[in-house]
């Protein structure tokens, strides 16, 4: 066992929202003031632990277990979105923290240990997930050079200001066997099936998809309804047909957001003679997201067939689902029955770092509740005795990794 000190897990978690604090909340975009403190900090808590701690070029914060040579890999981020919450992302690398000092003091130390990480930028205020891209060695220094935040800032200017020097921490899958990963859930599910600990059973796939529509701009005075080349009524009309069958069409996981809608020119008495919708589709199963696609394609074509107004469609992201390791999985699920907790075995719909470690290295994510499932903001909280109750059932699970642990 890993007994873990429940008390010192909350004292850290609250030392850290301390930086960038913003009410209830915290606000550390990456590469900021705040998230290079905490960073710092973060460096000297794992210092503490025995780990040989740095702040690589990108930001990322690694403690490496000098003991060991295989290890599993502990963590999450500590950058925020704006004004976002405190345990988005901190919670997985504090449960790191308090997982590591607890085992290394109870003389786990040995050819297995445990190393820890806060990856850069989950966020995107820069790069979406680039601490863990780069650590996996998954982004181009063209695409480094070209990132910049909403605001115009560039990427490699944040990082030429603040001058890290240690080379790129990068992921070594003879040392780094398993990647496990807390966060909270960032929705509803877990708090209204009254279950404490969600087991990730994979990443959802996105696709996303701009749908154009060209007709012909008339007086909408004058026009008679039966001659219009009317981009806007095509688009609503697909629109309402996507909203009421994808449900039947996609899975129980499936969700989909029609994100935007323009018309063109935009003003009351124009027929309009273009619009545009902004579709965004997830689910953890490619063959869900195949079929839909080709549904939604065949949409498409219908509509435009049995008009007057061309649609046209052209796909703008496909992230692939990244399923979890299940062995890791059946873990953290053997870990929290034995703590007298029921599971809640579930996809994640938002992405995480695990989404790119998992391409690489078995991985596992658990999750534990959202209060009212707010996330993204600094009303985000989770009760004290749920943030306990899952660092102690990840304790037990990553204890029986180390055990485990392929030679
Ligand atoms: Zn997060």
């Amino acid at each position: 066992m890993i007994e873990i000190d429940g008390e010192r897990l909350l004292k850290d978690l609250r030392a850290l929202a301390e930086f960038g604090k913003a009410g209830t909340g915290v606000d550390r975009l990456a590469l900021s003031a705040p998230d290079l403190a905490a960073r710092r900090w973060l460096t000297a808590r794992f210092a503490e632990v025995g780990l040989a701690a740095g702040m690589d070029r990108v930001g990322n914060v690694f403690g490496r277990d000098v003991d060991a040579s295989r290890t599993v890999l502990i963590g999450s981020h500590t950058d925020s979105v704006p004004m976002g919450g405190w345990l988005d992302g901190a919670l997985g690398v504090i449960y790191g923290l308090e997982i590591a000092r607890t085992a290394r003091a109870r003389g786990y130390a040995g050819a297995s240990g445990i190393d820890l990480i806060s990856f850069q930028d989950e966020e995107g205020t820069y790069l979406p997930c680039l601490g863990s891209r780069s650590f996996c060695g998954d982004v181009a220094d063209s695409e480094i050079a070209a990132a910049r935040a909403k605001n115009g800032d560039a990427l490699s200017e944040a990082l030429a200001a603040v001058a890290l020097e240690l080379p790129p921490f990068r992921l070594d899958p003879a040392r780094h066997r398993v990647y496990v990963e807390a966060h909270i859930e960032q929705g509803p599910r877990l708090e209204s099936s009254a279950i404490r600990i969600g087991v990730v059973t994979g990443l959802v796939g996105i696709r996303r998809y701009r749908i154009s529509f060209r007709g012909q701009a008339d007086h909408a005075g004058t026009t008679p309804m039966a001659t219009r080349k009317d981009a806007g009524a095509t688009l609503i009309s697909l629109a309402h047909r996507i909203n009421t069958n994808m449900a039947a069409l996609g899975s129980a996981d499936t969700v989909w957001n029609i994100g935007q809608i323009v018309l063109r020119p935009g003003t009351p008495n124009v027929v309009p003679s273009e619009g545009e919708i902004l579709l965004e589709i997830r689910d953890p199963q490619t063959e869900v997201l195949e079929r839909i696609e080709s549904e939604v394609l065949r949409w498409v074509t219908d509509i435009a067939n049995s008009g007057p107004v061309a649609v046209a469609v052209q796909p703008t992201t496909r992230i692939p689902p990244t399923l979890m390791t299940p062995e890791l999985g059946d873990a953290i699920t053997a870990a929290a029955r034995n703590q007298g907790e029921k599971v809640l075995a579930m996809p994640s719909g938002a992405g995480h770092d695990a989404m790119v470690l998992g391409r690489f290295i078995p991985s596992a994510m658990m999750f534990i509740p959202s209060i009212g499932g707010r996330s993204h903001d600094v009303t985000e909280n989770t009760s004290d005795d749920d943030i306990v109750a899952g660092c102690r059932v990840l304790a037990a699970a990553i204890a029986q990794m180390l055990e485990t642990l392929p030679q």
